[in-house]
């Protein structure tokens, strides 16, 4: 099953994202998390997409395809994925489709603005593993220091509280009108994102189980 995680920064698609990674055992594809490790190995394509993502803009769409095409191709993906925070424009999209992609569903995590700029100042991630975190919602429960590889966890520089406000707007000229995109070709599916991570991981599984029956 292939399956894309949609929803605005902070939204919650990649804890959801992480969980249905390991329930259905087929990898979680993030290209925030393949950009930020090129970020931190100085990669000339990190240090081309760094310049955008600190001021919360996009980063161009012929980086993220070639990054997904590349990833695509990777044998573990041969019994399906998910894809957390790809497409994130009307053109991204037009290149899976165009390259014969098949997507069975799209998830939409929705949370309104308020809750997200609540949400993103309440994040922490892991910058060796890429693990994300809560400080009320999510926390590790080793403090300040990731549960799963022991790195001290950090906020993520577009996570400060002038950049979130610069992501938003980009998710909503850019990246909402994905909605209409598969709206219109009946694979778009919202949950409702719920205080507790819990609670939304309830409803985004019986999505997913409803597609499957
Ligand atoms: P994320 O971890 O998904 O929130 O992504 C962090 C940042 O990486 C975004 O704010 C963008 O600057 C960049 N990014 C990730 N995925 C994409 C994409 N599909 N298209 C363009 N930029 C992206």
């Amino acid at each position: 099953m292939n399956i894309i995680f949609l929803g605005a920064p902070g939204a919650g698609k990649g804890t959801q994202a992480e969980n249905i990674s390991e329930k259905l055992n087929i990898p979680n594809i993030s290209t925030g998390v393949i950009l930020r490790e090129a970020i931190n190995e100085k990669t000339s394509m990190g240090l081309k997409a760094k310049d955008y993502m600190d001021k919360g803009a996009l980063v161009p769409d012929a980086i993220v395809i070639s990054i997904i095409k590349s990833r695509l191709t990777k044998p573990d993906c041969e019994n399906g994925f998910i894809l957390d925070g790809f497409p994130r424009t009307v053109p991204q999209a037009e290149y899976l489709e165009e390259s014969g992609v098949v997507i069975d569903l799209i998830v939409d995590i929705h949370v309104p603005d308020d809750k997200i700029i609540e949400r993103m100042s309440g994040r922490r991630v892991c910058p060796m593993c890429g693990a994300t975190y809560h400080i009320i919602y999510k926390p590790s429960h080793r403090g300040n220091i990731c549960g799963r590889c022991e790195s001290r966890l950090i906020i993520r520089d577009d996570d400060k509280p002038e950049v979130v406000l610069s992501r938003l707007e980009t998710y909503h000229k850019q990246t909402e009108p994905l909605k209409d995109f598969y709206g219109k070709r009946n694979v778009l599916k919202t949950v409702i994102g719920q205080e507790e991570v819990e609670d939304t991981s309830r409803l985004t599984y019986e999505v997913i189980q409803n597609f499957n029956k």
